[in-house]
Parts: structure tokens; C-alpha cells; sequence
């Protein structure tokens, strides 16, 4: 695509995002910081393995009811198995488990647009779900089978060895925080995971429903970006 091109598509997604504008004032990008809360989720393993290593483990999984529950096929992930970024989401929808790749519905779109708009695409980072199998129905995942599956995540997380870990509503960041704490109280503070820094942020299903949290979703991946470039304190400022 030609620069004029990109950055009119660009700021039209911007727009979307719900940003009116953009300035190269150093004070725009600034936002109030919160305290460390010092919360610490799980370490992943000490010793890497490899994604299709993790991936042949888990099989034809039958460790959890989902599997009989009309799952077509597991969705383990994807992208890239050294991505500095991981995105964590819930489970396969509908279409996720049709085509085998997490985030390709609507949300999905939502998603890749929302990582474009930090300059990546959906090859550099790498995506997967706390639970790799559809709940009938798109139901909530149950207690046991996200302690079924939460370990394969905490395995990939450790295999990748990302920087930044994006948890994309409730369950994610649950599961990676241990927390029972509510989205909205975790958002705009940054946790770690191992060595990871964690972001929890608004799931895109909640921004379709709710477009005018884009905007916090924006801030998040503004932090994202300037971790990713190393250049934040611990609180991704
Ligand atoms: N929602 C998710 O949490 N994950 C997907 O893969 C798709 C929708």
C-alpha cells in the first residue's frame, strides 16, 4: 500500500477506535498512573518447549467434557512462535472452530485491526485462547475445564518467552493474574507473568456490544507499543 493510502487507512481506524486526533505532544500520551499493585499470576516453566512439542501433547484432548460437547477441532494458536506479543483470549466461537485459528469472526477483525493500529500484524505476534475447545453453545467456559486447559497456555507462554502479554477480557486475566478482581478494575494497571508484563484490556466482543470502551483499548495498546519499544517504567508510562 502507498504511505498516503496507509495512513488514511490509519487514522480511519483511529476514528473507529474513537480518537478525535492525534498530537505530537509528549502530554497526550501521558495518562495517570496507577500504584504496582504487585500482583504476581503464575511462572511459566523454566525449561522452553516447543509449540508443536506442547501442541503433539495435547492431542486429540479428551481431558475436559468440551470434547464431547460438539467441538469440530481444537484451536491451539497461532502466529509467531517467538512473538515479543501474545494476545490471550477465552475460548473458539463458532467460527474459530470451523476454520481451527482463534479471533477469525468479528471479533477476530476487531482484533487484527486492533493490533495494526500499533504498526504489527497478525503474523509477528501470536494469539490463543485460555481454552482451545468451543463451549457448546458459546457459553461460558466452566471452572474444571479451564483448569483442564489453562496449563497449555501457561506451557505456550513459556515456550514463546513473549514481553508483553495482552489478556483480552475476565478470563484471561484471570487466569493469568489469579484474580478474581472484575476486567473493569484490572485494566490500566500493568501485572507481570514470569517475566512477561501483562495488560489486561477489553475483549473485542465487549467492544462490539460497547464501542465507546475503544478508546481505553486504544490507551492500553499505546502502553503496549511503548513496551514493546522498551522505552516505559514498570507501569508501561
Ligand atoms: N473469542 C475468543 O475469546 N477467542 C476466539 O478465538 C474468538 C472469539
Amino acid at each position: 500500500m502507498d504511505p498516503r493510502a496507509e495512513l488514511i487507512e490509519h487514522l480511519r481506524f483511529f476514528g473507529e477506535l474513537g480518537i478525535a486526533g492525534v498530537s505530537r505532544d509528549p502530554r497526550w500520551r501521558a495518562r495517570a498512573a496507577e500504584p504496582a499493585p504487585g500482583l504476581e499470576g503464575v511462572a511459566p516453566a523454566a525449561v522452553a518447549e516447543t509449540l508443536e512439542g506442547i501442541r503433539a501433547d495435547l492431542g486429540e484432548c479428551t481431558r475436559c467434557k468440551l470434547h464431547g460437547a460438539g467441538r469440530r477441532q481444537i484451536v491451539f494458536g497461532v502466529g509467531n512462535p517467538r512473538a515479543d506479543l501474545v494476545f490471550v483470549g477465552e475460548a473458539p466461537g463458532a467460527d474459530e472452530d470451523v476454520q481451527g485459528i482463534p479471533f477469525v469472526g468479528r471479533a477476530g477483525q476487531l482484533l487484527t485491526r486492533i493490533i495494526e493500529s500499533i504498526g504489527l500484524t497478525r503474523d509477528q505476534v501470536y494469539i490463543a485462547n485460555v481454552i482451545k475447545c468451543r463451549p457448546p453453545g458459546n457459553r461460558n467456559p466452566e471452572p474444571d475445564e479451564v483448569g483442564s486447559c489453562e496449563p497449555f497456555l501457561a506451557r505456550q507462554v513459556g515456550s514463546i518467552r513473549p514481553k508483553v502479554i495482552v489478556a483480552l477480557g475476565a478470563l484471561a486475566a484471570r487466569s493469568l493474574l489469579r484474580t478474581p478482581t472484575p476486567i473493569s478494575h484490572l485494566r490500566g494497571r500493568v501485572y507481570t507473568y514470569g517475566s512477561a508484563r501483562v495488560v489486561p484490556t477489553f475483549h473485542p466482543a465487549f467492544l462490539l456490544r460497547s464501542p465507546d470502551r475503544k478508546r481505553d483499548v486504544w490507551e492500553d495498546m499505546k502502553k503496549v507499543r511503548a513496551m514493546l519499544a522498551g522505552d516505559t517504567d514498570e507501569q508501561g508510562q
